[in-house]
């Protein structure tokens, strides 16, 4: 009785590992083309550190010539949710992020490297495990839950490092015979992995992103083939990234503590290692105190939020880029109109501590990416929000002649308006725009300088009846509200005023203020003579008449 017979007890069926070594052939890559992939577990929320990993990778992948794909790791079954997959693809389908191979539906995938969901590729972990078990490089663990947390609560109360390891890795010297044996009586096991690794020994290891590390090697014999015959994340991990070509590893740091124990397991695997690129997390400003972006605490942790808030993704997009590279902002501000997926991103440029996410710079980014859109954009997006979150604004919005041209004012030129950072801004902003929203507004007129009610009467009831013509342009139109100010007394010109401030109540521009409350209930609005064009006469004559 030797290894052989005893991996044949164990999987019976499973294939010789070069069938899946010939299956999956090496890829035919132009040099330098990264190949990675974004591997989430369905756990029915996605994170934005997940879409931030993928867009990485995504990225890398891109500029390189190389592949990027989306595996599903779900060999943890008790925390999947139904429909996970599906939560996963459709996020990253809504950012524009889409893999060129990897799971497409909950079950389907694209691309000759799969299955890319881990539930469907237990046979070719079992091949694996085979292979080892039949070397001696991995064995069936006997111990049951109890044994081992009992061997835990031993080594806790002697202070030594807890595991399943060396002397304590009981099962590591059952003979072949007797493991065998058990097998045939019916006991239960799972396979543990053989480490060759000692604790005392150090490994050197080259991360791109954290830079040079050195571990102590991994003498842990964990488990690799679970009872319920799925492989841990640490074993299918390393298969899959074997079969399916990846050149680079890009993961959460979380996992950087388990480079000692993946590197050996591609190594007596007989795999080539890939290399490997930890991201810190996203971190968050907890007043004053840096901590990650929790599930828990933070809304803006889950992905579905920004689709929610109305934020656009490229704006997410965007924003997340400028996060993973320092060098983003200034590459923007140098090439304001270029298309974010001109820039280079650098995978050893990444923050190896955490960047922080910091909402208020994001809904800056927003505000310009939504000042780059067309009128026309903007209408489709907002009212696409407006259909699943806000009614009253897909009510406002039924009307697209009317919209296009509210969403034009100050747009398509060289300085456009930066007023909208978040869809959800829209029925605020433009809600003045549509009588019936103006007429139902019942807050006060907020008038500034000029606020006594005898001469904002006047200025109105003057400029309707003497100066307003729609079919003034805008030099015409704003010379005769110079007039009107000087008919009222008050200074034609700022400057006039700023000489001479006795002489004069106010000056134009105050009287123009004037104007813009009483047509709008607003201070701060876009271009007021674009304003009252959209308007209308009715509506602008109503409007000015309504105070009186
Ligand atoms: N399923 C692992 C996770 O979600 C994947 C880590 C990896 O990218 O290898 O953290």
């Amino acid at each position: 009785m030797d290894y052989k017979d005893l991996a044949n007890i164990i999987f019976p069926e499973a294939k010789e590992i070069s069938y899946y070594e010939e299956k999956y052939p090496r890829r035919n890559l132009p040099e330098g083309a990264i190949v990675t992939r974004v591997a989430p577990s369905p756990t029915g929320f996605v994170h934005v550190g997940t879409l931030y990993q993928a867009l990485v990778a995504r990225k890398m992948a891109e500029q390189t010539q190389g592949v990027f794909f989306l595996r599903i790791e779900d060999t943890d079954q008790k925390r999947e949710i139904e429909k996970g997959t599906t939560d996963i693809v459709n996020s990253f389908n809504s950012f524009g992020i889409i893999p060129d191979e990897g799971m497409t539906s909950e079950i389907e995938g694209k691309g000759n490297y799969g299955p890319y969901k881990q539930s469907q590729r237990k046979e070719i972990y079992q091949a694996y495990a085979k292979y080892l078990i039949e070397q001696g490089k991995a064995y069936p663990c006997f111990c049951a839950t109890e044994e081992v947390e009992q061997i835990r609560a031993k080594q806790e109360n002697a202070k030594i490092r807890p595991g399943y390891y060396g002397v304590w890795a009981k099962c590591r010297n059952v003979t072949v015979e007797e493991a065998i044996k058990k097998i045939q009586n019916g006991e239960k096991y799972i396979i543990r992995f053989k480490s060759p690794g000692r604790e005392d020994r150090k490994i050197k290891h080259h991360d791109v992103i954290k830079g040079n590390v050195d571990f102590p090697e991994n003498d842990q014999d964990i488990v690799i083939i679970k009872a319920d015959g799925l492989p841990t994340y640490h074993f299918a991990h390393a298969v899959d990234d074997h079969l399916m070509g990846t050149t680079h590893i890009i993961r959460g740091d979380e996992w950087l503590s388990s480079v000692p124990l993946h590197l050996q397991l591609f190594y007596e695997l007989g795999f080539k290692a890939p290399k490997y690129a930890h991201i810190a997390p996203i971190m968050k400003n907890d007043n004053g105190n840096k901590r990650k972006l929790s599930k828990r605490k933070d809304p803006e942790a889950a992905v579905s939020y920004y689709a929610e808030e109305g934020i656009p993704s490229d704006a997410v997009k965007e924003y997340l880029l400028n996060i993973a590279n320092s060098t983003f902002e200034n590459w923007r501000r140098a090439n304001p109109d270029k298309s974010m997926n001109e820039f280079d991103l650098q995978l050893n440029k990444m923050s190896v501590s955490g960047a922080l996410f910091d909402m208020i710079k994001l809904l800056d980014v927003s505000k310009i990416v939504i000042s780059k859109m067309t009128a026309e954009e903007v209408y489709e997006k907002s009212l696409e929000w407006a259909k699943k979150y806000d009614t009253d604004l897909e009510e406002l919005l039924q009307d697209k002649d009317y919209a296009l041209k509210v969403f034009g004012i100050e747009r398509g030129n060289k300085k456009p308006r930066k007023d909208i950072s978040k869809w959800a801004d829209v029925k605020e902003n433009i809600s003045y725009m549509y009588d019936k929203e103006f007429e139902k507004n019942t807050e006060e007129y907020p008038f500034q300088v000029i606020n006594n009610k005898e001469d904002i009467e006047k200025i109105l009831k003057l400029y309707v009846e003497k100066y307003y013509d729609e079919n003034d342009d805008k030099q015409m139109w704003f010379d005769k509200i110079k007039e009107l100010a000087g008919e009222m007394g008050y200074a034609k010109e700022v400057k006039e005023f700023k000489a001479n401030p006795d002489m004069y109540k106010a000056h134009v521009g105050d009287v123009s203020t004037v104007l813009r409350v009483a047509l709008t209930k607003r201070t701060n609005t876009p271009d007021m003579y674009d304003i009252m064009q959209v308007l209308g006469k009715d509506s602008v004559v109503k409007r000015l008449e309504m105070f009186q």
